[in-house]
């Protein structure tokens, strides 16, 4: 009994945690134009009903790629910041 009982607590607790990390952002409505704060999630639809308004409104998440920084390109410069002496020998290159 009491182990079940622990069992349904736990997935109760990681069923908020799931809540807390929702990400929200601000979007316009597509009707009026008013900004409506809304929980945006990758496994349900996000569609909100404007805060003005009322109406129904359906949201489309796009998803954007980018390389991320060239750690390689960067890690020259922040040793010549780190290490004055260095400095010589790189514009020797
Ligand atoms: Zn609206």
């Amino acid at each position: 009994m009491g182990l079940l009982l622990r069992l349904r607590e736990t997935h109760e607790e990681t069923e908020r945690i799931k809540q807390y990390t929702a990400v929200g952002t601000d979007v316009g409505c597509a009707y009026c134009g008013e900004s409506n704060y809304i929980p945006v999630r990758m496994d349900i639809e996000n569609n909100f009903k404007c805060v003005v308004c009322e109406k129904e409104n359906s949201v489309y998440v796009d998803i954007t790629v980018a390389r991320t920084t060239d750690i390689k390109s960067t890690r020259k410069s922040v040793k010549v910041n780190t290490n004055e002496e260095s400095v010589s020998d790189d514009s020797r290159e």
